[in-house]
């Protein structure tokens, strides 16, 4: 289990680390085709800041051998905003006063309907809160399979579950499973998660070991850029995204580097990332990894999802609902954060096309498989 492997490493020294690196320890990493977790550290490092367009470069290269010139299309699908856990900086928060939904498998029929008429989306990404009474695996599997027919790709965004409901779920069609860590800092983990099954940092971390021990095909993970310093929290997901490949070699993985925005809960970011910075990131991981998926979503405006179209991201979502039944059932609800690009998906594939790539509405794995 990861709990086990990340004692190795101590949060401090790595936040130093990287503060140390030098513009010669990022020559070295560029100067290489396959990067190291050191070489990582030089690349997301201040030190690399001078040399973000030679790490454009790269990751436009890197990302065109693997994947073309293709941007993959998903869209989520908020189902219940019930949730029984205190995230501080989450609107559907359990002590935020607002009323709860959980939709109806006819309900659900009719917001997948709904996504169908706006694009031929097959990449569908089923989010829950983390309401195991009510909205549980139970409810997450009739989920799946009334979204079955209407797409190819399944994913789901739901509280960490044991690997036999992981098992139990993809055999109802279940593909992907996305789960942010949130932020790796176990002392002050708590301070964010104060409340509710979330708050069991380990339970969460192994989330990842379940999964693939389950055989979940693709695994989505993230940390939420705003918590804690950035650099110690991504080279900590890069160090488990290394793990998790040495152990479930057969799984694909996607990243993503969602920046707090704001919400219901109107909690302030604790560090501010800009977009020179997210950039750099981008870079970074696609040159310590050239093959994993990197997802941008809504969260980022319309100018920043242009510009990273061609230089490194290879999945984007579009016309982002963030309320259950936010596409047909109940527009007018509460969010659990506002998005950014608010074009249409019509508009973001015309975009993504003005810049010379192909839009596909599928999933990679099902493109690569
Ligand atoms: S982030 Fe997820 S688990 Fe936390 S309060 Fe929001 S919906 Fe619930």
């Amino acid at each position: 289990m990861f709990s086990d492997e990340i004692t190795k490493y101590d949060w401090d020294a790595i936040t130093q680390h990287i503060a140390q690196k030098s513009a010669s320890d990022v020559e070295v990493a560029l100067s290489k085709r396959v990067c190291d977790i050191e070489d990582f550290m030089a690349l997301i490092s201040p030190a690399a800041a001078p040399y973000i367009e030679r790490m454009a470069h790269l990751s436009r290269q890197y990302t065109q051998e693997r994947y073309g010139k293709v941007m993959s299309m998903y869209i989520p699908m908020y189902i219940t905003n019930s949730c029984t856990n205190h995230c501080v900086y989450c609107g559907f928060n359990h002590n935020n006063p607002m009323p709860r939904t959980i939709l109806t498998m006819q309900e659900i029929e009719q917001e997948c309907q709904a996504i169908k008429r706006l694009a031929p989306f097959e990449n569908l990404l089923i989010v829950t809160g983390e309401n195991p009474r009510d909205a549980g695996v139970a409810y997450i599997e009739k989920a799946l399979q009334t979204a079955r027919p209407y797409f190819s790709n399944l994913s789901i965004e739901v509280m960490p579950l044991k690997s036999e409901d992981y098992y139990r779920l993809t055999q109802s069609g279940l593909n992907g499973v996305v789960c942010f860590q949130e932020t790796y800092n176990a002392k002050r983990y708590k301070l964010y998660h104060p409340k509710g099954m979330k708050s069991n940092y380990e339970w969460r971390l192994n989330g990842y070991d379940r999964m693939g021990q389950a055989g979940v095909h693709k695994i989505g993970m993230g940390v939420l850029i705003g918590l804690e310093d950035w650099r110690t929290d991504v080279t900590f997901m890069a160090l488990h995204l290394q793990y998790l490949r040495k152990h479930y070699w057969r799984t694909r993985y996607s990243v993503n580097f969602p920046r707090l925005r704001p919400s219901a809960g109107g909690f302030p970011p604790n560090v501010i990332m800009n977009d020179r910075e997210l950039a750099q990131l981008i870079f970074a991981f696609r040159i310590f990894d050239h093959d994993v998926d990197i997802s941008v979503s809504t969260r980022e405006t319309p100018h920043f999802r242009n510009h990273i179209t061609t230089l490194g991201a290879t999945s984007m979502s579009a016309g982002s609902k963030t309320e259950p039944g936010g596409y047909y059932t109940y527009p007018q609800a509460l969010e659990q954060f506002s998005v950014s690009d608010e074009r249409t998906p019509c508009e973001v594939e015309a975009a993504i096309k003005a810049a010379g790539y192909e839009v596909v509405w599928k999933d990679w794995d099902k493109i690569f498989d």
